[in-house]
């Protein structure tokens, strides 16, 4: 394989020379045409995802995420977008094989605050080689490979990179703003799967509240009896009684408490 090969700059696919002007580092093998990418003195395939998805699909893609149950109740409605870019964005693609078959991972080959692209489940059968008739809307790679290849080996410790790829998908950027502070989510071009780090959650203290509410009144009435049989058999029987009665009567109250808390957030 190439890849191990430092010294020659072969394409990927024919094993033909190629001699990139300095500098230069995308490449189309001039004899089988292949798009090939080069980092350092590596070269890897290069590869693009064409988008399905218009801009105005991308806006809708999210909306349709912020009425979900990951984010605060109304979160479609209470948020205010205010940008929304489309680019190509670089990921390195890795593949290698362990006994159960064929593995694939992704890893951001450029900065970004939605490093959660990196579970993108990508279509590969819908790649296609580079056209650089996209380069002005491509984000260039700035992450090195060896470096992309080093997160990935302590994320899979027993990832024997078999082949590389340096593969460009399309993505809407879309910045909102949301009491007074703006999140970055990502809508990938292809699937309208939605990509965000950092986005106002679904608040869990109160779920909790209200769970250990439920909980410490059962405990209270679940020691009732224990509390009784101090009294002798009689105060056991008389309490234990008391315990499921008001077990029974509490029941429909927190119940009644827990969906008031689902229905608030
Ligand atoms: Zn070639």
């Amino acid at each position: 394989m190439s890849e191990s090969s430092a010294s020659a700059l072969l394409c990927t696919q024919c094993g033909g020379e190629l001699h990139p002007d300095e500098g230069q580092l995308f490449v189309t093998c001039p004899f089988c045409s292949s798009t090939v990418y080069l980092d350092k003195s590596r070269v890897v395939f290069h590869w693009s995802l064409a988008p399905t998805l218009s801009s105005e699909q991308a806006a809708a893609a999210l909306r349709r995420w912020m009425s979900g149950s990951q984010t605060v109740k109304d979160l479609d409605k209470k948020a205010r977008i205010t940008s929304q870019a489309f680019s190509y964005f670089p990921l390195w693609y890795f593949k290698w094989r362990d006994n159960k078959g064929e593995k694939t991972a992704l890893e951001p080959a450029a900065a970004t605050s939605v490093t959660e692209l990196r579970t993108l489940n990508l279509p590969a059968g819908d790649l296609q080689r580079y056209d650089p008739a996209i380069d002005a809307q491509a984000e260039a790679p700035t992450v090195p490979l060896q470096a992309a290849r080093d997160w990935l080996s302590e994320r899979v410790p027993e990832s024997e990179v078999r082949e590389s790829a340096l593969v460009h998908i399309p993505v809407y950027q879309f910045k909102y703003d949301y009491n007074n502070q703006t999140y970055t989510a990502v809508v990938e071009g292809a699937t309208g799967k939605v990509f965000a780090n950092l986005y106002p959650s679904k608040n869990e203290a109160p779920y909790l509240l209200a769970g250990g509410i439920t909980a410490l009144v059962y405990l209270c009435l679940a020691l009732t009896p224990v509390a009784g049989s101090a009294f002798g058999e009689n105060g056991f029987s008389v309490a234990l009684a008391a315990a499921l009665i008001l077990g029974l009567v509490a029941a429909p109250f927190l119940i009644a408490f827990a969906a008031w808390v689902a229905s608030k957030i």
